[in-house]
């Protein structure tokens, strides 16, 4: 989401002359797009700002310095307290007011916008030029649904982004078109929740997630639908049904289950217990027999027992994951499992964490290895190191690495896989993809194909 918002930062900021550079020293305005979803991923901010002031002070240079994101939303004062390098602190649900706050902020005012303002901001946002969805490849992010209800005991997000809210149909359809006309095959659909998404239809209805794909898989070269990050509770038949129905989705499912505990997971506030999450996974697999699993994990969370543990690393060997993102619970300010007593020694978390990764490493091994051999479409995104190679995605999100293919970037070839390294697949194309060439999908007219 972090990304799509940056994206969506650079479009608005596109309007008033700046242009992006990958060099701090070369910018006049460098914005820092935080997360404040642990507190390691909030104190990067701190020490990324120790550095952006020593360049600044040894270079003399009056480059003006933006916090955006949770962590502007969460300790934008404190920020300000603690840096007073930074010039304007703007909140994810204000960044397209950056205009005018940088216009005040030039004047030598330090601004800070946190609000939640009653004005939708996606309304106010520009679309991204044909230059800049070209420069960004063939898959884009697109943002359904924002911020969450759910408060699960860990997490910041219902205090940073606010309430849930999803975005209206028509306008997410407009998006998804312009995208797929400027030459994008791919679109991922975010959301906090993203399949809590019950957003305005075409019709005046209160459209689901699984309604919402169906309408955008009618739209002629649209290759390839994502979303992402789902929650269990959420997982109705309709969106199950949906990953039977529409080839356009991608046979992976991202499933955060965070612990294999029914205590846990009932201490979490996540209203549903491990049995649920096998359901679900059974449900999605008797639907998309090559479905792909991946999920996300928090050890050490308080009160935490090794039996808890047990149960998290007996549902991660059952489950068989794909990928898999773990991490140590992280105390939250203003969380309720942050006041718990019962906080789990860190030696202990970094020890079951150790021990999770493990057996997550071994499973996406497992699972990339029993990949070899087999044949894949893969969406052709960026070139890769050596010359005449390129790198495309494989429906399960891996990096494929193919040597010659006979087709640019943006278009889908059909590859075997014959090398399966720990980062990235290798493979052999036998042809473009048939999928690409005939128009079968609904795709009479292929879009122009992207440039790298
Ligand atoms: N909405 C998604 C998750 C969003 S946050 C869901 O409900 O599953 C992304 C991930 O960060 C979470 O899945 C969780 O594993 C991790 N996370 C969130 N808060 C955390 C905390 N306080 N400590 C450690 N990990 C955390
Ligand atoms: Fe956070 Fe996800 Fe729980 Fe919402 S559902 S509180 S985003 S972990």
């Amino acid at each position: 989401m972090n990304v799509y918002d940056s994206q969506r930062m650079a479009d608005t900021l596109a309007r008033e002359g700046y242009v992006e550079t990958q060099e701090p020293a070369d910018a006049d305005l460098v914005i820092l797009n935080t997360c404040h979803i642990r507190e390691k991923a909030a104190e990067k901010v701190y020490s990324e700002l120790g550095r952006l002031r020593k360049a600044k002070q040894e270079a003399g240079s009056d480059t003006m310095i933006a916090v955006a994101g949770c962590v502007a939303q969460a300790e934008g004062a404190e920020i300000m307290r603690r840096a007073p390098v930074v010039d304007l602190v703007v909140g994810p649900q204000s960044y397209h007011r950056l205009p005018e706050l940088l216009a005040e902020a030039k004047t030598g005012k330090r601004m800070v916008d946190t609000d939640f303002p009653v004005d939708d901001k996606f309304d106010h946002l520009p679309a991204p030029s044909r230059a800049a969805t070209r420069s960004r490849g063939p898959a884009a992010f697109v943002t359904v649904q924002e911020g969450c209800d759910k408060f699960c005991t860990f997490c910041v997000v219902p205090y940073t982004r606010g309430a849930e809210m999803s975005r209206p149909v028509a306008k997410i359809v407009d998006e998804a078109t312009r995208l797929v006309d400027q030459g994008v095959r791919e679109i991922t659909l975010i959301g906090q929740n993203v399949n809590a998404f019950h957003g305005t239809g075409e019709d005046g209805a209160t459209w689901g997630l699984a309604r919402l794909l169906e309408r955008l898989a009618r739209i002629e070269g649209l290759a390839r639908l994502r979303y992402t990050t789902s929650h269990p509770r959420d997982m109705d038949d309709a969106l199950i049904a949906a990953h039977r129905d529409l080839p356009q989705l991608m046979p992976y499912l991202h499933l955060p289950v965070q612990s294999g505990s029914d205590r846990i997971l009932a201490a979490m506030n996540r209203k549903h217990g491990r049995e649920d999450f096998f359901a679900i996974v059974a449900k999605m697999r008797a639907a998309r027999p090559d479905l792909a699993l991946s999920s996300d994990f928090i050890v050490g969370f308080p009160g935490e027992t090794d039996a808890d543990f047990a149960d998290t690393m007996d549902l991660v060997h059952q489950a068989r994951f794909a990928s898999a993102y773990s991490f140590k619970y992280s105390p939250r300010p203003g969380t309720p499992a942050a006041d718990h007593a019962a906080q789990v020694p860190e030696e202990l978390k970094a020890e079951r964490l150790a021990l999770l990764q493990k057996e997550l490493e071994a499973s996406k091994a497992a699972f990339d290895a029993a990949c070899r051999g087999r044949t894949f479409d893969i969406l052709l995104e960026k070139p890769g190191r050596q010359p005449g190679q390129l790198i495309g995605r494989s429906p399960y999100l891996q990096s494929v690495v193919v040597n010659n293919p006979p087709a640019p970037i943006g278009d889908i070839i059909t590859v075997t896989i014959t090398d399966v390294g720990p980062n990235s697949l290798a493979g052999r194309c036998d042809a473009r993809a048939a999928s690409d060439i005939a128009p079968s999908r609904g795709s009479a007219a292929q879009p122009a194909p992207l440039e790298a």
